[in-house]
């Protein structure tokens, strides 16, 4: 039946997130997410929001969670867009900043959305490869583009990108929107929000779903020039003008209000990542420096595929692609102290059967 396709999609790889197993209970380790619940406040603000007042459409603008969203970043609430997930936010940045014809500029190994959006929407794109350390080869990025996504940290290395490379790509790129998505950034990577002011090409897309603990919910949101954030609702508004949820912007701007409670778990998974890392080295894993709530692993001895299936047969999920330079690798999420205890001992025992 493909040829009632569009020719946009017909040879499209839709991107695949790591699975939900609802068969037999694992430790997830395979998407991202975070291993503690909500806060008490974000909970209660969720179950209030969940009552008579769902026969009520939302507030289409999200303005209570806008302005709760400036506050915290020292904006103003034009400043922000929010969506259903930074994933949904992408994709409006896509359609609203990226023009068939002129190229758009990003990593290759990054996050795999990217491409797919790009071609979704009919956009010409060109993938530039990340050099022997999985290091952003900032030069290639300068030449000027039709626009430029990246990730900082990037996904799935976890490394991170200097603040003055970001710079010099925003201003190598000025006739064109800058995408920097910043889905890992509170676990330890400097945030471009500081430049917004100085460059009106730059967009910054958080989410919820990783520091915040809120993937259930969805919410993600962008930052920028308000010039640029009018182009979102421009797109938005043509498309879906309701987008959030009561209940998910309830929850969403309860949790932004309880920064307290947030920066104690991001504290919490970095001193866990930091331990599992050691841990790592010394049962002789190659553990790249990561910046976010995962670490990307590799082992000389132990093909990762094999480790990948020796961890699902034990109840442990991790992620592994089936793609060049990165196939021996796996990409391991931060759990709570004792799901990375079990993780640290059971991949300790599958490497001693190649050493
Ligand atoms: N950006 C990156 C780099 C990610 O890894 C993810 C999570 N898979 C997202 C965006 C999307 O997150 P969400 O849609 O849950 O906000």
């Amino acid at each position: 039946m493909k040829e009632f396709w569009s020719d946009r999609i017909r040879d499209m790889v839709p991107y695949t997130p790591g699975e939900q197993p609802r068969d037999r209970k694992f430790i997830k380790l395979n998407t991202n997410e975070n291993p503690y619940p909500p806060s008490d406040g974000t909970l209660a603000a969720i179950r209030d929001a969940a009552g008579a007042e769902l026969r009520r459409y939302p507030d289409p603008e999200c303005t209570a969670l806008r302005e709760a969203l400036a506050a915290f970043h020292g904006l103003t609430p034009e400043q922000i867009f929010v969506g259903n997930g930074s994933d949904e936010v992408l994709a409006f940045c896509f359609q609203a900043f990226f023009t068939p014809g002129r190229t758009v500029l990003f990593p290759d190994i990054t996050y795999s959305f990217y491409p797919v959006y790009a071609s979704l929407f009919g956009q010409d794109y060109r993938e530039i490869p990340l050099d022997g350390d999985f290091g952003l080869p900032v030069e290639a990025f300068l030449g000027g583009s039709g626009g430029v996504v990246i990730a900082n940290p990037n996904a799935p290395t976890g490394r991170d990108i200097p603040l003055s490379d970001i710079r010099r790509i925003l201003e190598a790129n000025s006739e064109a929107a800058v995408l920097v998505d910043e889905a890992y950034v509170d676990f330890g990577a400097q945030s471009a929000v500081e430049l917004i002011g100085g460059y009106p090409n730059l967009v910054v897309v958080r989410t919820m779903s990783k520091s915040r603990s809120l993937a259930g919910l969805r919410v993600g949101y962008a930052m920028g020039n308000a010039g640029l954030i009018a182009a979102l609702n421009c797109v938005k508004n043509s498309f879906n003008s309701y987008t959030l949820d009561r209940v998910a912007q309830a929850g969403a701007e309860a949790s932004v209000r309880d920064a307290d409670y947030f920066r104690a778990v991001v504290a919490r998974v970095v001193r866990t990542r930091d331990a599992a890392a050691a841990r790592l080295k010394e049962l002789g894993f190659r553990v790249y420096d990561s910046a976010a709530n995962f670490l990307f692993i590799s082992h000389d001895k132990a093909p990762a595929r094999e480790l990948l299936s020796g961890l699902r047969e034990r109840g442990i999920l991790v992620r592994w692609w089936d793609k060049p330079r990165i196939d021996n690798c796996l990409r391991v999420t931060i759990g709570t102290d004792g799901e990375m205890e079990t993780f640290c001992r059971v991949i300790g025992e599958l490497v001693g059967a190649y050493t």
